[in-house]
């Protein structure tokens, strides 16, 4: 993991990229979220904690991924397309990068406990693989409709020896799930790690999980270098539901000028159609999960429902990074339609034989947006596989 700290977007010290970010907690988490701050610096960049996450990563997540040149994806699009495969990581996303580093800081904090909540339960399976790993015990917080809609997960989570607690409040989904999950934290703080699953929450997590999720691009650099003789690309394509898998494509390559960030989030069924979870369009400056950001309200700052197809991407906001990525003009954003991302999932499928998770295939349908020319490359964040979706991409059928 390359250590910069005098990136332009880089966090500061008060946890904030530009307008966004903080650490807007009850005085109860302050405590756990002071120590977590006071530590993650010094312990993720001791050697032994290096080497032992990178070992990890090898042998267990199945580092480095490839990164693939999808050779008739780019003869359709007349240019030059990498997709990076994070789909090929144990459990099957990019998740596990964050994970397996959060558990070995846990263990550095004296921590043997974990917390986490889960939506669709992607983050849950991630967190209870490497609590089993290291024989931690493990609770993950989720909505009692969660529960029930995502049976596989629940069963896989079971399965690694965790223990799944239903929400039972509010709507009881994920955002019910987190305020469990925080109510356990502040309950617990001593022999407790919680463990957050994107670049969201308060500082410093959005910069801990980034700073996980960077091997990402810093694999991406060292691959280009190899295939095409250049370590940076025209653009980089990621999709954002919290933010985490863009954030390590993204990490390398946001002081590089010459590279196009461009972000894909979820349009649903359209960005004015009231079902939808496209933040940078609908969203406006508030405060989700202890951090301030962007995020879909009402006038009077309830949150609001959002819709999309893909579980991952259902959220009402976005990390801190993304929405200073958004404010600064550094990124260009996307919104994609669940038709468009099936769309594109189909395509993958049939072009290259990689069935896509519906999350990645947003990013994949902005190649319908971006007429890239013919002598520039693209690199494209392919976050997950597509296995867990195959219901969905059926009914598209
Ligand atoms: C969870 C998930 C996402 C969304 O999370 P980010 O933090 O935005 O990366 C995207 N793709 C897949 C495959 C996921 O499992």
């Amino acid at each position: 993991m390359v250590q910069i700290e005098n990136s332009a977007f880089a966090v500061n010290e008060k946890g904030y990229y530009g307008n966004f970010g903080g650490a807007y907690i009850p005085e109860m988490l302050y405590p756990n979220v002071q120590e977590l701050k006071e530590n993650y610096l010094k312990i993720i960049y001791d050697p032994g904690f290096q080497e032992e996450f990178h070992q990890l990563l090898k042998d267990f997540v199945g580092r480095p991924t490839p990164l693939y040149f999808a050779k008739r994806l780019s003869e359709k699009y007349k240019t030059n397309v990498y997709l990076k495969r994070e789909d090929l990581c144990h459990t099957g996303a990019h998740k596990l990068n964050n994970t397996v580093g959060q558990i070995l800081l846990a263990k550095k904090l004296g921590k043997h406990k974990i917390v986490a909540e889960t939506g669709a339960g992607q983050h849950g399976v991630a967190t209870a693989t490497v609590c089993a790993l290291m024989g931690l015990e493990c609770i993950v917080y989720m909505g009692e409709i969660d529960i029930q809609r995502q049976a596989p997960n629940v069963a896989r989570m079971k399965m690694l020896g965790a223990e799944v607690r239903p929400a039972k409040s509010g709507s009881k989904t994920l955002k019910d799930a987190t305020n469990e999950a925080m109510r356990h934290w502040i309950n617990n703080p001593v022999d407790t790690h919680y463990i957050i699953g994107s670049v969201v929450g308060p500082h410093p997590y959005p910069d801990m999980v980034a700073r996980f999720q960077s091997v990402i691009s810093e694999e991406i650099r060292a691959q280009l270098l190899e295939k095409t003789g250049k370590e940076t690309p025209d653009y980089v394509i990621a999709c954002v539901g919290g933010g985490s898998n863009a954030a390590g494509a993204y990490f390398h390559f946001l002081d590089e000028p010459s590279v196009k960030i461009i972000a894909a989030e979820a349009a649903g069924h359209g960005v004015l159609s009231g079902k939808s979870a496209a933040t940078t369009f609908l969203g406006k400056k508030g405060i989700l999960h202890g951090s301030k950001s962007l995020l879909m309200q009402t006038e009077d700052g309830q949150v609001v429902e959002p819709h999309s197809i893909s579980a991952g991407l259902d959220y009402p906001g976005i990390g801190p990074l993304h929405a200073h990525l958004w404010e600064s003009g550094r990124a260009q954003f996307y919104a994609i339609t669940d038709e468009e991302s099936l769309k594109a999932g189909f395509e993958l499928s049939k072009l290259e034989g990689i069935i896509p998770a519906i999350e990645s295939s947003h990013a994949l349908a902005v190649l319908n947006h971006l007429n890239a020319k013919s002598d520039e490359t693209v690199v494209i964040a392919l976050s997950g596989r597509g296995d867990k979706d195959l219901d969905t991409y059926m009914k598209f059928l």
